[in-house]
C-alpha cells in the first residue's frame, strides 16, 4: 500500500528547518530548571520587580492575554502550519468566532464553502444576520460558483480543506487565484486534512484555523481551537478579539494539546494508513453503495486529493444500498467503534446525520437524501486489523 509521502517533506519548513516529529519534541520549549516538559504555569496574574519595570511592557501580565504554558504550544502550532504566528482559544468555536469579527464589520457579504461546519454555519448562517452581515454558501467543487457570488461587499472566503461528512474537497490554488484578483481575505479550516497532510498558508490562504479537540490534541481530552496567520493579522486579533472575548485557553488544557502534539506525526501516520486500508475494504463489500474517501483511486475527486495532500485522513463516511434502516443495524453492531459525535482521537467513533434529525444546511439540497444513509467514521488507533474484522461484521445485518 502506498502512503504518497507522507508528512516527510518538511526540509522547507522556513520556521525550523526540521521534520515535523522533531520539530514537535524540540521546538518551542523552554528550558526551566532543566524539566523536560515545560511546566504548567496555573496563575492568572504576573507580577513585576518595580513601577517602572510595569510601565516597560516586557513579559506577562495577565492569562486572557498571554501565558508561557500556551506560548509553548502556539510556538510548534505555528511552525506546524509554516505560519509567523498562531494564537489558541478555548475551543475550535472560539478560534473561528473571534476570526470572523475580526475580518467583518456591518454590511459585509461572506462566501463560504457547503457543507460547512455546523457551528461555522450558525455562526455565518444566522448570528452574523444580526449585525447586517450576509453570507452565500456556495459547493467549491465548482470555481465558477464560487466566482459568480462574489459582489461588491464581499470580504471574506471561508471554507473547509476537506468536509465532514462528504468528504468533498476543492481546488485550494483556484480559490487563492480568485480571492487575490478581487482583494479577498481567506479563511480556511484545516482541522480534518491535519498539519500532517496539508498546510494552507503553503498554498496562499490568509488564515489557517483548528479545532485542536480533534486531531491537535488527539486524546479526547481537551476542547481547544487555534487561530494561525502573519504576524500582522495575529497581532491584530491579540490586540482585540483575544481579550475582548475572553476565548483564552486555561494554562492546564493548553498543556494537554501540546502533550497530545508530541505523538502527533505518528498518530496521524497510523490513522491515515489504517483508513485507507478500512476505506479499501468498504469499496469491496457488496452491502456498500459508495465511499466517501477522496485518497481511494475510483474516487472522482482521487487526482485531485493526489495534488493537494500528502496523505490521507482518518475521516471517513460511505453509504449503503439498505438506506437509513441498514445504517441503524449496521451502527448498533459495531464494537469497537463506539458512537459519538466528534473525532480525531485514539478511539474509532462512529456518527450518523440521520441520528440528529433534519439539518437545515442540507434542507432541499443535493445532500438531503444521503443524510440519513450516511455512516460517518473516525478510524482510530486500534489495530486495523480489528477495526476492519468489526466493520465487516456489523456490515452482515446491512
Ligand atoms: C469540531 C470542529 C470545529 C469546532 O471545534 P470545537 O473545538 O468543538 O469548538 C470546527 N470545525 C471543524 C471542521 C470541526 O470538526
Amino acid at each position: 500500500m502506498e502512503l504518497w509521502k507522507m508528512i516527510d517533506k518538511d526540509e522547507k519548513r522556513a520556521l525550523t528547518k526540521m521534520g515535523m516529529q522533531t520539530m514537535l519534541a524540540h521546538f518551542g520549549d523552554e528550558n526551566i530548571h532543566g524539566a523536560v516538559v515545560p511546566p504548567i504555569f496555573l496563575n492568572s496574574t504576573f507580577i513585576h520587580e518595580s513601577y517602572e519595570a510595569f510601565q516597560e511592557g516586557k513579559g506577562y501580565y495577565y492569562s486572557r492575554q498571554s501565558n508561557p504554558t500556551l506560548e509553548v504550544l502556539e510556538k510548534k502550532l505555528a511552525a506546524l502550519e509554516s505560519g509567523e504566528s498562531a494564537k489558541i482559544f478555548a475551543s475550535g468555536m472560539a478560534a473561528i468566532s473571534a476570526t470572523l469579527f475580526h475580518f467583518l464589520q456591518q454590511g459585509d457579504h461572506v462566501i463560504c464553502s457547503v457543507p460547512t461546519y455546523g457551528g461555522t454555519y450558525g455562526m455565518l448562517g444566522h448570528y452574523m444576520k444580526k449585525f447586517g452581515i450576509t453570507v452565500d454558501f456556495i459547493d467549491f467543487r465548482e470555481m465558477e460558483h464560487v466566482r459568480a457570488a462574489i459582489k461588491p461587499n464581499t470580504k471574506l472566503i471561508v471554507c473547509e480543506a476537506y468536509s465532514t461528512f462528504f468528504m468533498e474537497i476543492f481546488d485550494l490554488s483556484a480559490v487563492v487565484a480568485i480571492a487575490r484578483e478581487h482583494g479577498l481575505r481567506t479563511i480556511i479550516d484545516n482541522t480534518c486534512a491535519s498539519p500532517a497532510f496539508l498546510r494552507p498558508l503553503e498554498w496562499g490562504f490568509d488564515v489557517v484555523i483548528h479545532s485542536a479537540s480533534k486531531y491537535l490534541g488527539g486524546h479526547s481530552d481537551v476542547i481547544a481551537g487555534v487561530v494561525i496567520a502573519s504576524e500582522e493579522i495575529m497581532e491584530s486579533i491579540n490586540q482585540m478579539e483575544y481579550p475582548l472575548f475572553g476565548g483564552a485557553l486555561g494554562p492546564l488544557e493548553s498543556w494537554l494539546v501540546a502533550r497530545g502534539l508530541k505523538t502527533f506525526g505518528l498518530r496521524m501516520k497510523q490513522h491515515a494508513s489504517s483508513a485507507l486500508e478500512v476505506a479499501q475494504m468498504l469499496a469491496e463489500n457488496a452491502k456498500v453503495a459508495r465511499v466517501n474517501f477522496p485518497f481511494l483511486p475510483s474516487h472522482e475527486q482521487h487526482e485531485l486529493a493526489k495534488k493537494q495532500f500528502d496523505g490521507p485522513s482518518g475521516l471517513l463516511s460511505f453509504e449503503l444500498h439498505g438506506g437509513a434502516d441498514a445504517a441503524a443495524r449496521v451502527i448498533n453492531r459495531l464494537k469497537y467503534f463506539k458512537i459519538g459525535v466528534s473525532w480525531g482521537g485514539f478511539e474509532s467513533l462512529v456518527y450518523s446525520p440521520g441520528m440528529s434529525g433534519p439539518n437545515e444546511q442540507f434542507i432541499d439540497t443535493i445532500y438531503e437524501p444521503r443524510m440519513g444513509h450516511l455512516i460517518r467514521i473516525s478510524v482510530g488507533l486500534e489495530d486495523t486489523i480489528d477495526l476492519i474484522e468489526d466493520l465487516k461484521a456489523a456490515l452482515e445485518w446491512a
